[in-house]
């Protein structure tokens, strides 16, 4: 008999153990109809803000509005440079473009696949207004040297935390580092909803009341629009959700980081290359990414067996369709480029068992050996 299928990510299960909590906060909301902000979007901003360490949080429809909005409060747009990875989620960048700035993109530290701060600073120029790390994977970026960098310039940060809620830099939540921490809710990153949501987390009052306003048509009061911005909230429902959720995130993530050390001991240096934490982080493994030859041979091999295996991400951002224009070469980013074609995500999510670990392990190493020697048979 064939063994179950392994999906990269089960939602399922934790919603089957909260299923009852859940629909009660629900059913709360539908009481008293409160779809969009109301008490659930209130308690959980402040909630949020309080696991964060932050001072103040907003919610926001999706964690590509809550980098937009940041940008747009920080008085980004036409004309401006800001630098960012080379390997991350599209968004990152769009959210860049969409405010009419230009995404500068820097190579990756192939230890961690995040931003290489040593790289940083040739991309620096008289246009350079932000530099946004992502805490890719669930690892934070190097953000001291970062802020080292954007100190010495002049340069806002805004951190991308979509893959990263509940991650910790030398002892603090990461979104508390930068000048504004910028979260997805989407359903699969480690806090989901059950639909889209983000919020933006910032210890500066101002820039988070800016951000309330331009995220409700410009203002908030009734019929007073200050300046012109866009509908992008948090709603009842989601929040609810979140409120629930949020409180077994540490839980989550310690699960989470129980499987990739069980990843990383079962598959020693068995022919991968796996990636490297930095000192004095907390990783929160969204994905387990790891590289290898043969990548795409494999990814078939694995999935035909029934397991989820996936690449994050095929291409790396100067390379996507919407940036050809920009006219980036290979050489321009070796490592992003490198890792593109070697990145190999396995399954990994809360409450997943460890025979399934197990059987992904035995599954890789088989497929690594099936596609080595398919190799050597052609050549
Ligand atoms: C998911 C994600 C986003 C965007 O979040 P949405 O809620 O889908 O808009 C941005 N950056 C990164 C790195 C992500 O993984």
């Amino acid at each position: 008999m064939k063994p179950p299928n392994i999906p990269l990510i089960d939602l399922g299960r934790q919603h089957a153990s909260l299923e009852r909590e859940l629909m009660a906060e629900i059913s709360d909301v539908v009481r008293v109809s409160a779809f969009v902000g109301g008490m659930q979007v209130s308690s959980f901003e402040a909630e949020f803000a309080d696991f964060c360490g932050a001072k103040n949080c907003v919610g926001v429809a999706n964690g590509t509005d809550a980098i937009m909005l940041s940008l747009m409060a920080l008085g980004i747009g036409e004309g401006d440079e800001v630098i960012t990875t080379a390997c991350s989620f599209f968004a990152t960048a769009e959210a860049i473009s969409r405010v009419g700035a230009k995404p500068i993109f820097c190579d990756i530290d192939p230890k961690t696949a995040n931003i290489d701060p040593r790289l940083i600073e040739r991309y620096i120029t008289s246009a350079t207004k932000a530099i946004i790390p992502v805490h890719l994977y669930g690892q934070p970026a190097d953000m001291k040297n970062i802020l080292r960098i954007a100190r010495s310039n002049g340069l806002f940060v805004v951190e991308d935390c979509a893959q990263a809620a509940g991650a910790r830099y030398a002892d603090k939540r990461i979104g508390t580092l930068g000048d504004v921490g910028c979260f997805s809710f989407y359903p699969t990153k480690n806090l989901g909803g059950w639909g889209d949501g983000g919020a933006i987390v910032t210890s500066d009052p101002n820039l988070a009341m800016l951000c309330r306003e331009i995220a409700s048509h410009g203002g908030l009061e009734k019929y007073q629009h200050r300046v012109v911005g866009f509908n992008s909230r948090l709603d009842g429902i989601q929040a609810a959700v979140l409120r629930v959720k949020l409180r077994h995130l540490n839980e989550w993530n310690l699960q989470r980081q129980a499987i990739a050390t069980d990843y990383l001991r079962l598959l020693g240096s068995a022919q991968v290359e796996h990636l490297q934490c930095i000192d004095g982080v907390e990783h929160v493994y969204h994905l387990y990414v790891l590289r290898l030859a043969q990548r795409d041979s494999i990814v078939a091999s694995m999935r035909q067996k029934g397991l989820g295996v996936d690449v994050h991400y095929p291409y790396a951002l100067p390379f996507v369709e919407a940036y050809k224009r920009h006219g980036y070469i290979q050489g321009d980013f070796p490592e992003a480029y490198r890792h593109s074609t070697s990145a190999l995500s396995l399954p990994i999510f809360p409450l997943m068992h460890a025979d399934e670990v197990q059987r992904v392990v035995e599954e890789l190493l088989a497929s690594i050996e099936g596609c080595a020697g398919r190799l050597e048979k052609i050549n």
